[in-house]
């Protein structure tokens, strides 16, 4: 009797709007007599699970948004905060009982519309499971629950002589369930790789209830399947990340950070190539920002007190770590000092405290006023085609949208750029057009459509730009295997028909 209610969130959409028209007019009202008569049911069931006060409903759950700083409330059925994984598994093992969608709650940081709920669903929110359970010294790992913050799991291993690695702009509000859900990236992959190269073990509830516990803690297990990395990037699909090891890294001893700026792009790869070759592993970012990314931020049109001269095309953030300050701070002035001598930069200037390396990351890290306003993209490309791809998106997008603007900065270093589209409509009525130019433009490079925020909703339709039908449809086959109701996150990566 129950509608499977996939199809109702398979149209991709960025406007949240649109998205609750559609479902309005494809709801039958019988379905929503069955639904109701059940919904009590199962709202009841999940109150003698995690509590009466952890199941928020009505006005309880007006302010929590469903996307990223939108004032759009949340319309799902109930939001259920368990505590612990007996409870997600008894959650979910009710609501695979009943048919029950469920929709993972992480940060929600994400910025493609991964967790977006309908009136039907059910959110489970992991904020209540926050706790850091234990920090091993000698095997250098951290054990979570995966609602504990970056930013916790940051400061703790700070405190303990040690290094969580992965580092976002979302450090605050995000959660390390959500970061693993998504692979998060960040600005230290040219060092320390994705987050995915940081989980040691993953325990995770499958839909209908089971707890896979594969909690490993060491750097090799070859024995068997490596099953956590099902759960990794697949955006609460296949099943809820409900605990993590995470392997720590020696805190670094050496801090160096320079900005720079090139005329042209060919010197932006001379530069990356001078630094990987001269600074090897201690290179730990290479951040690249155009100049319509730095001159927004930047005095007089921004905020921002620039400590260069801003006449330029391209601005580079080079960053260092290290574990012998002495040595590493010689080698960086040298290298640097060598980059002005072959004539790679054109201007620069090294930061000589915390407060000045702050200052030069606080440039990068300023873009509340992108991700708010505009409509933005997270690819990957080769490097050596980025400038060229840059080229032919700007020329495009010109040519049919009047009045566009087009930023664009990234963590070159990892082949990741970010786009960011300005215009009236952006988010609307051109959202396909300026989707068609970013995502088919890519193509002939063998780009990717998400560098490291996911496809949720939002680029779906876009998956086979980058996957061929047969890796999708062995998406599918997993998906169906481990979550053959359909129940967790419907709709979200791939389409189940
Ligand atoms: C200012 C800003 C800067 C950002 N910078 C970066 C960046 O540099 N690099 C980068 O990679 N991303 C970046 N992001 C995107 C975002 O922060 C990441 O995708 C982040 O990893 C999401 O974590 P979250 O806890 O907010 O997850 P959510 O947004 O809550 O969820 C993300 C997805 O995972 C699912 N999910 C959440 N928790 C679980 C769980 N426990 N088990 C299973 N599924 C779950 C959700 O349903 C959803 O599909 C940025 C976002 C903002 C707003």
């Amino acid at each position: 009797m129950i509608s499977q209610t996939d199809g109702r969130a398979d149209k991709k959409n960025t406007c949240f709007a649109w998205y609750g028209n559609a479902l309005a007019t494809s709801m039958a009202w019988p379905v929503i007599r069955v639904k109701t008569l059940m919904n009590e049911d199962i709202i009841e069931k999940l109150r003698t699970i995690v509590g009466v006060s952890n199941v928020l409903t009505g006005d309880q759950k007006v302010d929590r948004s469903a996307i990223w700083r939108t004032n759009q409330p949340c319309i799902a059925k109930a939001i259920v905060r368990p505590s612990c994984t007996a409870e997600v598994s008894a959650v979910m093992k009710a609501c695979h009982e009943q048919r029950q969608t469920v929709v993972p709650y992480g940060g929600m940081t994400n910025l493609v519309l991964g967790a977006v709920t309908t009136p039907d669903d059910i959110a489970l929110s992991f904020e209540r499971m926050n706790e850091i359970e234990n920090i091993d010294r000698t095997s250098q790992t951290m054990t979570v629950q995966s609602g504990v913050t970056m930013q916790d799991a940051q400061e703790r291993a700070e405190a303990e002589g040690l290094y969580f690695p992965v580092d976002i702009g979302a450090r605050a509000n995000c959660m390390l369930g959500g970061n693993v859900s998504t692979n998060a990236g960040g600005t230290r992959v040219i060092r320390y790789g994705m987050i995915r190269e940081s989980v040691l073990g993953i325990e995770a509830v499958l839909a209908d209830g089971t707890v896979i516990s594969s909690m490993n803690r060491f750097l090799k297990n070859n024995s068997g399947f490596d099953l956590k990395q099902l759960f990794i990037g697949s955006e609460g699909v296949l099943g809820l990340i409900t605990r993590l090891v995470f392997r720590l890294r020696i805190k670094p001893q050496s801090h160096n950070v320079a900005l720079v700026a090139c005329d042209d792009y060919d010197q932006v790869i001379g530069l990356l190539n001078k630094a990987r070759a001269s600074l090897g592993n201690s290179l730990s970012g290479f951040e690249v920002m155009w100049d319509n990314f730095f001159h927004v931020v930047v005095q007089p049109n921004g905020r921002l007190p620039s400590p260069i001269d801003t006449a330029y095309k391209f601005y580079i953030i080079m960053e260092a770590t290290g574990v012998d300050a002495a040595t590493d701070d010689e080698v960086f002035e040298s290298t640097l000092t060598q980059m002005f001598e072959s004539e790679l930069v054109a201007d620069g200037v090294i930061a000589k405290s915390d407060a000045e390396r702050e200052a030069i990351w606080a440039i990068r890290h300023d873009v509340d006023w992108i991700v708010g306003d505009a409509f933005d993209f997270d690819i990957s490309l080769p490097v050596a085609d980025i400038f060229e791809y840059t080229e032919a998106i700007n020329v495009a997008l010109k040519k049919d949208i009047e009045g566009i603007d087009v930023v664009t900065f990234g963590h070159l270093g990892d082949n990741n750029l970010h786009i960011s589209v300005q215009c009236d409509g952006a988010k609307t009525t051109h959202a396909h057009t300026i989707e068609r130019h970013i995502y088919e433009t890519l193509k002939p490079y063998g780009g990717a459509i998400s560098a490291e925020h996911g496809i949720g909703l939002e680029k779906k339709e876009w998956l086979p730009i980058s996957r061929s039908e047969a890796e999708i449809e062995l998406m599918r086959t997993l998906k169906r295997s481990m979550d053959p109701r359909n129940i967790l996150n419907p709709g979200k990566v791939i389409s189940m028909e």
